[in-house]
Parts: C-alpha cells; sequence; structure tokens
C-alpha cells in the first residue's frame, strides 16, 4: 500500500500556481512573466535546423499547452517548475520543523562538470548518487537533508577554461547541523580533489548561508532557473562572478537535458521520503 503511493508521480493542485495564495520573493517571477518565459523557452526549442530531434518538439508543445487543471507536469516548464518549488519548501519545512531552525547548504562537486556541448552526458540519476556517496564517505549521511539539484552556465572573462555547466545542490537541513556538516564536507573534498583537464576550479565546493528571512531563502534555494556566471580574474577574495540569464543555446541544452523529467527529478532527500504530497523523515 505504502509502495503505491510512493511511486505515485507528485501531481500539484492549481493553489501552487497561484500567485495570490503566496507572499512572493523580491524578484520572484509572477505568473503572467512565467507564462511569457515558457512562451520564449518554447520558441527556442523550435529554432532548430534537425527535424530528427522529436524531443525538441514535444517539450515546446507541452510548454504551449500548460494551462490550470491541465498542467504539462515537466522540470522544464517553468509554471511546473514554480509550483513544485513552492509546495517543496512548504513542505520541507514541515518536515524538518521538529529539528528548530533551518540552515542553507551549497554543494558544487568538480566532478559534476560539463562542458558545453555535453551536458547530456550526466544523467540526473548518477548526479544525485554522487551526492549521496560525498555525503556518506564524508560521515554525514545521519543528517536530514531536502534540496534540489541547480545548474549553473559558468564562462571565464578571458577563456582560462572552456564554458561549462556547473551542477551544484542546493539544500536545506537542521540549523544546528549546518557547521558540523559543512566542516566535515569541506575536509573531506579538500583530501579527495577533483582532477580533469581543463575544469574550473572551484573554490568554496561547499557554502554555507546564513538564513535572516526563511521565506525568501526557502523560495531562493530552491529555484529552478539557471543562470550563466561570467567569471574574471579574482582582485579580491570577496569578489563574485557577474549572473546573468543563460543565452537560447544554452537554455535549449539545460531543457533537453531536462527533457521529458517531472520537476521532482530534480529534488533530492536523505533521511525523509514523500509518501503523496506530504514529506516525511525517516
Ligand atoms: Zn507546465
Amino acid at each position: 500500500m505504502i509502495d503505491k503511493v510512493l511511486k505515485e508521480p507528485l501531481k500539484l493542485g492549481e493553489l501552487w500556481y497561484d500567485d495570490g495564495n503566496f507572499e512572493l520573493r523580491d524578484k520572484e517571477p509572477i505568473y503572467r512573466e512565467r507564462t511569457a518565459l515558457a512562451a520564449k523557452w518554447g520558441e527556442n526549442l523550435r529554432r532548430t535546423q534537425s527535424f530528427d530531434d522529436p524531443v525538441r518538439f514535444t517539450i515546446a508543445d507541452r510548454l504551449d499547452d500548460c494551462r490550470p487543471r491541465r498542467r504539462c507536469g515537466l522540470a522544464a516548464c517553468p509554471q511546473c517548475s514554480h509550483a513544485f518549488q513552492r509546495w517543496l519548501y512548504d513542505a520541507a519545512l514541515t518536515a524538518l520543523a521538529p529539528f528548530g531552525p533551518l540552515g542553507a547548504l551549497t554543494i558544487v562537486p568538480a566532478r559534476l562538470q560539463r562542458f558545453q556541448g555535453t551536458l547530456a552526458t550526466l544523467k540526473l540519476a548518477s548526479a544525485h548518487r554522487h551526492l549521496r556517496r560525498l555525503l556518506t564517505d564524508a560521515g554525514v549521511e545521519n543528517v536530514p537533508m531536502i534540496g534540489v539539484l541547480d545548474l549553473s552556465f559558468n564562462i571565464h572573462s578571458e577563456g582560462l577554461w572552456n564554458p561549462l555547466f556547473q551542477p551544484h545542490f542546493a539544500l536545506l537541513l537542521p540549523d544546528q547541523h549546518t557547521d558540523s556538516v559543512s566542516s566535515l564536507l569541506r575536509t573531506y573534498v579538500k583530501k579527495h580533489p577533483a582532477r580533469g583537464q581543463g575544469r574550473q576550479p572551484v573554490h568554496a565546493p561547499i557554502r554555507r548561508q546564513a538564513i535572516s528571512d526563511v521565506n525568501w531563502q526557502g523560495s531562493y534555494t530552491l529555484k529552478y532557473r539557471p543562470i550563466q556566471k561570467t567569471w574574471f580574474e579574482a582582485y579580491s577574495p570577496r569578489a563574485h562572478p557577474t549572473e546573468q540569464w543563460l543565452q537560447p543555446q544554452q537554455q535549449v541544452e539545460a531543457l533537453l537535458w531536462l527533457g521529458e523529467q517531472p520537476p521532482e527529478a530534480r529534488l533530492f532527500m536523505l533521511g525523509v521520503r514523500r509518501y503523496g504530497e506530504v514529506l516525511k523523515l525517516l
């Protein structure tokens, strides 16, 4: 009986799509903007010389047809991913409530980097396995965590390395464990550096974020739209890359990577399981 519930794909009600039910984070796209984004992404997918690539058209059609009570349920869809982001934050907050305040952690595994044009060689499932192994090997597998796999597209302003996609994990966890988890992970990663030609050095593979506004952070952590980061030679240790949205070509590569998978495919959980619409600690 329980197994049946577990295997059921997550289908979210219209409540999660409707901005009126939520206090929006600053800069969070409103419903109308998300619809415009879906149309734009569909247009980019259709702009191709190759007609033996039906997945592009399938995804584009589904984005165009996504509407109330007939949702496409794709991770590539801004509306469906947005609804998932809201649901996940709400469900994570409830599931982790017994542990007190939440902390946020970003894990950036250099090994998951893929050069432009080769993102398809990374399977979502193997990225999840990679993180699970890392957490186990670092000895932090007993801390419950809930988060998503996110993407950034990184370029160097002077071409010191080739442009690449950097998959990374944005996680929420009980704040009482954030310190110990991040320090154990840092120690482990330092001892086991990723090797590989042309990789971008990851200076801070484990980043923790202080949470001052839990609603803002929850919504930010679980966001779904990849960004392009341009790295400059660091003049100061605090130098940050500039961020902008992906160019159409990279956006299409990211969309095709997600393919026809549901938003749930990006979900990573440790010590937590989904029962219907509810997340429960194991
Ligand atoms: Zn949709």
